[in-house]
């Protein structure tokens, strides 16, 4: 095989929750031509807690990128056929690190670690009728363990070193693309301390309106402005891989996990959206220009911004936290399956639930309820149910939680989302997915190229400015021409509504268990 085979090459980061590839896709057709995986330790120091090692991501990070480089090399392609290269990453996420020595200050706190509950119900305290969603209108987010600005107030008051390296001002922040931008642009010395919008928008940090961090917002959280990256567009040419096999190479797009998956699936049009079922479940829907403020707990975030003097494009979001966790807590912690994947034969083992609901609220509750101290529960149990019954019920549950969300969409937009376009790992259990498109009504759609996530980072990274191998605009959906495969509904309307109130009982019984 030579090089001309293909057109020119673009390469993705995706550096998500539980693991990291690194991937090639053809730009000609959008086909990945080949990727390494490795996974990411997750430790669980104390309940709720859940953190990762920033030099571990990064070193996860050089070894898919060579091992990648590898593949190509057996496939007998030149790596400098690779044009650019995307990151994409795992949102919310927090690192913070010293700049002189580039070592990180505190592991990594992980999205889903709750141990902020109590930082949450103190900044509470400073709120007018401790309203959490007091700075939503200014950052499009309600109060929750869950965004970066309140792990890195935990860490402001919980860490000493931390406190030193700002006074010495030696501190930098970041979630994961900046930890990352900093390195693979400068090595230890450091590189460029940016980050791009989507990320941005997740810390509570930056004004949803003009897209610059917000001095009320940092006064709020107690975070000096001088540690924070430079916000930027998600793709433009920021600079250059510093070192290993791709020395050289621009680094070209950066977006959050879940809206480069928005870009990977090409939906590019107000009133389209995608729902990706990972280690937790995200639908984003996009709103166009316009900033919606949700009435329905749903959050707003930047979609997308391909290009500094392109607008910026936002989205209503619904994030539920635990999706694919469950299957994987099924497996590690309850044993009753030994791989994620026999998850679908377990469940369809039994025909329907008999009655068992499952609500892991295991990080208490995000979209539409936003609840800390919600705790999971197992319901209707009888003498007859089985394990089989549970896994069953675990796969309905992240279907629900969907359902909530669309319902809340609905809701916001006023115009009921026809189908859905779903992806991530989660998407490759037709049990699920049958349960999915049953339990919405509406048909369920999904690419047989699983790798939108990356796709979309990849795409940011070839319609930049100077590198252009994708061009922005409406030929970017002619570019992702991808082959999908539908799953439409199977029960009718009276069936599936009874089955959801009793799902919004279930709910209720798991909300306020902590308080
Ligand atoms: P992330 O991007 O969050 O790291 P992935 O998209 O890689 O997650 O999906 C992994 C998650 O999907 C894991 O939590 C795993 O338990 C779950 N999962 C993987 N395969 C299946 C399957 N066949 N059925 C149900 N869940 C699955």
């Amino acid at each position: 095989a030579s090089a001309s085979k293909y057109g020119p090459l673009v390469g993705a980061v995706d550096q998500g929750t539980s693991s990291t590839r690194f991937l090639v896709f053809d730009s000609r057709t959008a086909e990945l031509l080949t990727y390494h995986q490795t996974d990411i330790k997750q430790f669980f120091p104390k309940e709720g807690w859940v953190e990762e090692d920033p030099k571990e991501i990064l070193a996860s990070v050089h070894l898919c990128i060579e091992k990648t480089v590898e593949n190509l090399k057996g496939l007998g392609v030149d790596p400098t056929e690779i044009k650019a290269i995307g990151i994409t990453n795992q949102r919310e996420t927090t690192i913070v690190w010293d700049k002189l020595t580039g070592e990180p200050l505190h592991n990594a706190i992980v999205w889903l670690d709750a141990r902020t509950a109590s930082t949450v119900e103190k900044l509470r305290d400073k709120i007018p009728g401790r309203n959490k969603e007091f700075l939503k209108t200014k950052c499009g987010l309600p109060l929750s363990t869950y965004f970066s600005a309140v792990k890195l107030k935990w860490m402001l008051d919980n860490c000493q070193q931390v406190v030193t390296a700002i006074n010495e001002k030696r501190c930098l922040f970041g979630t994961v693309d900046s930890w990352l931008m900093w390195n693979l642009t400068g090595g230890t010395k450091g590189g460029l301390h940016i980050t791009d919008v989507t990320n941005a928008s997740r810390t509570m940090l930056m004004s949803i309106h003009n897209h610059k961090w917000d001095a009320e917002l940092c006064r709020f959280f107690s975070v000096p402005m001088d540690i924070l990256p430079e916000i930027r567009s998600c793709s433009e040419i920021y600079s250059v891989m510093s070192e290993g096999s791709l020395k050289g190479i621009p680094i070209s797009g950066i977006l959050g996990d879940q809206q480069s998956a928005l870009v990977g699936q090409a939906c590019f049009k107000e009133g389209q959206a995608k729902n990706t079922y990972g280690t937790g479940c995200f639908l984003l829907y996009n709103t166009g220009q316009q900033p919606v403020i949700s009435e329905h707990g749903l959050l707003t975030t930047v979609a997308y911004q391909l290009g500094r003097k392109q607008p910026v494009i936002y989205a209503l979001e619904g994030s539920v936290a635990i999706a694919g966790a469950c299957i994987r807590w099924l497996k590690d912690n309850m044993g009753i399956i030994e791989k994620s994947s026999d998850i679908e034969k377990l469940a369809s083992t039994v025909k329907d639930t008999a009655g068992t609901y499952f609500v892991p609220a295991f990080s208490g509750l995000y979209a539409p309820y936003w609840q800390t101290d919600a705790r999971g529960i197992i319901c209707g149990l009888t003498q007859f149910t089985t394990k089989a019954h549970i896994a069953r019920a675990a796969l309905e549950a992240v279907c629900f939680q969907t359902k909530e969300i669309l319902d809340a969409m609905n809701q916001d937009s006023g115009i009921p989302i026809p189908s859905l376009q779903v992806d991530g790992g989660m998407t490759e259990n037709p049990l699920l997915m049958q349960i999915q498109a049953d339990l919405l009504g509406i048909p369920v759609i999904r690419p047989s190229m699983p790798e939108t996530t990356a796709l979309g980072a990849a795409i940011a990274a070839g319609a930049a400015e100077g590198v252009q191998v994708w061009k922005v605009g409406d030929k970017l959906d002619s570019c992702t021409a991808i082959t999908t495969y539908t799953y439409n509904p199977s029960i009718g309307d009276s069936e599936r509504e009874k089955r959801y109130a009793k799902w919004k009982r279930a709910v209720e019984r798991s909300m306020h268990w902590q308080s």
